[in-house]
């Protein structure tokens, strides 16, 4: 997909003396050209100011309307990779009306710019390298702001900076592979410059640490973008009178003709800071003729494989228990987080041995919604995360850590099968690599040559 240019007002909101609207994005300039009047600033140079006027063509033709000037600004030229976001960058300086911005907005609008979503200026300078991940509190300020409840409670446990640490720790990876390498130039000797005991030490250290980062980005992924949760179960078990439960309010369509909830319906709630979403689908039956509701079954089939986490609802009342034996099996195929939810207990209590992860509740009375609650979020907060760890959020983070640990663990294994000292350094070279991908820093390379001539001084 091709990179957007996005448009954004910078200065806040209201009248002010200037009002400036910042374009990033490939065609940032182009775009600014196409209604500024003044030098053409595609061919002008990066940082560099220019005055003109923003003109709105509207229909202008050979002989229709002359094109009205909107305003007279200076505009700023920021050119890829040295901008704030890494893209080409255009900064329009108007007077500072809303009117006027907003017109001129309009304008950069119709002539290609898409408007960002909120902090996707931060987002992609990010993206390009521009901001080290040490910055990653930004990213984190980009989560609070897309659910307020988040940085209430699970923000506590957001904290950036984890390139801060990895970056250490590739710092000494880089000794090593130079000290390895050095060791290649005196083969002959037989020398050993890297201490192994120490270079175990030092991966064990960088395997904790990004097996740690790994672990935390199923709550980082829940934190940003929510979990999504599947509610299945025979038409009538109370699906929807569950999701009302939840929600306290009338939401989903309740009806006693089995099959009415045909189409799924979304909505989300907040538990402790964790956005959950529900998804209410039509009932499992495993016999029917009705095509739609066929059709349905389908469906809710998939919406608990694409689901985070399934609930299974099932009514003591009129359910049969044979049905709760087959779907466990086909539950535990999904490999993923699921719940049995024994609905209806005020009117029956169950007359079999209730299945493994069971919860007995009343979607009608709303008993055991506590409990439901707390299961939940039990299944995201794991002990895998504990308050004050770092959290990952970006599933690029997530495939660089990835990459680190299965090369951490290559490195480990030549060292244990005594494989020659320049296939370590190989495997030592991908790991940094992976490393600096994820830190920003990628020039191995450079980094090695540095610290053997910066170091070591061995006069070659
Ligand atoms: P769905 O088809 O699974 O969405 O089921 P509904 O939520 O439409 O509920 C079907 C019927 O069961 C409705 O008449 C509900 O009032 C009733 N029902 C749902 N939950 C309970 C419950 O906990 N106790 C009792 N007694 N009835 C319930």
């Amino acid at each position: 997909m091709p990179v957007s240019t996005i448009i954004a007002l910078s200065t806040p909101p209201g009248v002010g003396a200037i009002g400036t609207i910042r374009l990033s994005g490939p065609d940032a300039i182009a775009i600014v050209d196409r209604i500024f009047a003044g030098k053409k600033l595609s061919d002008q140079p990066s940082h560099t100011l220019h005055f003109g006027r923003i003109l709105d063509r509207g229909t202008e033709g050979s002989d229709g309307p002359q094109p009205e000037i909107v305003d007279e600004v200076v505009v700023g030229l920021f050119r890829a990779p040295n901008s704030y976001t890494g893209e080409d960058i255009a900064e329009i300086s108007c007077h500072g009306s809303p009117y006027i911005l907003q017109r001129v907005m309009e304008l950069c609008v119709e002539a290609g710019a898409v408007p960002a979503k909120a902090g996707e200026f931060t987002q992609r300078a990010f993206l390009h390298g521009k901001l080290d991940l040490t910055q990653a509190e930004a990213v984190g300020d980009l989560i609070a702001a897309e659910s307020k409840a988040a940085q209430q409670s699970a923000m506590h446990q957001l904290r950036g900076g984890f390139s801060a640490e990895l970056q250490a720790m590739r710092e000494e990876l880089i000794t090593f592979s130079a000290l390895i390498e050095l060791e290649l130039d005196f083969s002959q000797e037989d020398v050993e410059f890297a201490d192994r005991t120490k270079l175990f030490e030092l991966l064990d250290r960088i395997g904790a640490s990004t097996a740690q980062l790994i672990n935390s980005f199923k709550l980082g992924n829940a934190v940003k973008n929510g979990v999504s949760v599947a509610i299945i179960g025979a038409p009538n078990a109370g699906k929807s009178t569950l999701l009302n439960a939840l929600l306290n309010e009338e939401r989903a369509i309740v009806s006693d003709i089995a099959g009415t909830t045909r189409d799924t319906i979304e909505e989300v709630l907040n538990i402790e800071g964790i956005r959950f979403r529900f998804i209410d689908t039509a009932g499992i039956r495993s016999h029917t003729d009705d095509v739609i509701e066929q059709q349905g079954i389908a469906r809710s089939r998939k919406k608990a494989e694409e689901a985070d986490i399934v609930l299974y609802l099932f009514d003591v009342a009129s359910g049969d228990p044979a049905s709760l034996a087959s779907s466990t099996e086909w539950l535990r195929s999904l490999d993923k987080p699921y719940l049995f939810l024994l609905n209806k207990t005020d009117a029956a209590s169950a007359h079999f041995d209730a299945p493994e992860n069971a919860l007995a509740i009343s979607a009608m009375t709303g008993a055991g919604m506590e409990q439901l609650k707390q299961s939940l979020i039990r299944f995201v907060l794991t002990d895998a995360v504990k308050p004050g760890d770092t959290i990952i959020t970006n599933t690029r983070h997530l495939a660089a850590l990835q990459k680190i640990a299965a090369a951490i663990i290559d490195i480990k294994a030549g060292l244990n099968d005594d494989i020659p000292g320049d296939l370590v350094a190989l495997d030592i070279r991908q790991a940094l690599h992976y490393i600096g991908e994820l830190t920003g820093q990628v020039q191995t390379d450079r980094d090695i040559l540095g610290t053997i001539f910066g170091k070591f001084c061995i006069g070659k």
